[in-house]
């Protein structure tokens, strides 16, 4: 079937996939009066971010500047080399700031009392968890509801990149009906 143009699918910013990365670039882009299309071939709050199979989810946070190193090195081990070292930087410097923003998403998030041992690390570091996904996806609806700049489209499976001189100029979706195609807009030009 040949892609239609949904008249009024122009946006400035396509988001594909509504888990917290998607959430975090959606709500970004939406703040800086983007016109933004979040999709995603699930739910909204879906992926490895919001894992319903688990009760409940952790995401380790760095207790103190000296723990930086700790944690830095315990990434360093558990990767064996194949982790890029600027993102396992970026990751302690940044996941503190990172995780206090989760509730602008929806994510009500728990810090546990005391510091654990989780997943591959060899040291106990700032552990915060969240559960109760059908609450979290419910915020997280709320919150974007409140951006007339974003269009969530659940159930839609982004298929192919369209580019135009090097660009890209729009993207494939694909619903169980058919296709849409969404076109990007250019952006505004800088003044
Ligand atoms: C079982 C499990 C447990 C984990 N536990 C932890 C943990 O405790 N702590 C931790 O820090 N990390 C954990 N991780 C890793 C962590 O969950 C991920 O690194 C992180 O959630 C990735 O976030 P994301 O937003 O990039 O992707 P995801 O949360 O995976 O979201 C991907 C999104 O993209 C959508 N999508 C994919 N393809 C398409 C397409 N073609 N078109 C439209 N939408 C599409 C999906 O529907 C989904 O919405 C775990 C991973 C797994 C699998």
């Amino acid at each position: 079937m040949a892609p239609t143009f949904i008249p009024g699918s122009s946006y400035d910013i396509i988001v594909v996939g509504a888990g917290l990365a998607g959430l975090r670039a959606t709500i970004t882009a939406a703040q800086h009066g983007r016109k933004v299309l979040l999709c995603t071939k699930t739910t909204l709050c879906s992926g490895s971010s919001f894992y319903t199979q688990m009760d409940t989810l952790h995401c380790q946070g760095v207790l103190s500047q000296e723990d930086k190193a700790v944690f830095l090195a315990d990434i360093e081990n558990a990767s064996q080399g194949m982790n890029d070292p600027y993102m396992n930087r970026y990751y302690v410097d940044h996941i503190n700031d990172r995780i206090r923003e989760f509730p602008q998403m929806g994510v009500d998030y728990q810090a546990l009392p005391e510091p654990k041992l989780a997943c591959f690390a060899k040291h106990p570091h700032a552990l915060f968890s969240w559960t109760d996904w059908a609450k979290i996806r419910a915020n997280a609806r709320s919150i974007l509801a409140g951006y007339p700049n974003v269009t969530v489209m659940e159930r839609v499976d982004a298929a192919s990149i369209l580019t135009q001189a090097g660009a890209v100029s729009g993207m494939v979706l694909r619903q169980e009906q058919g296709r849409l195609l969404c076109r990007k807009e250019a952006p505004p030009p800088r003044l």
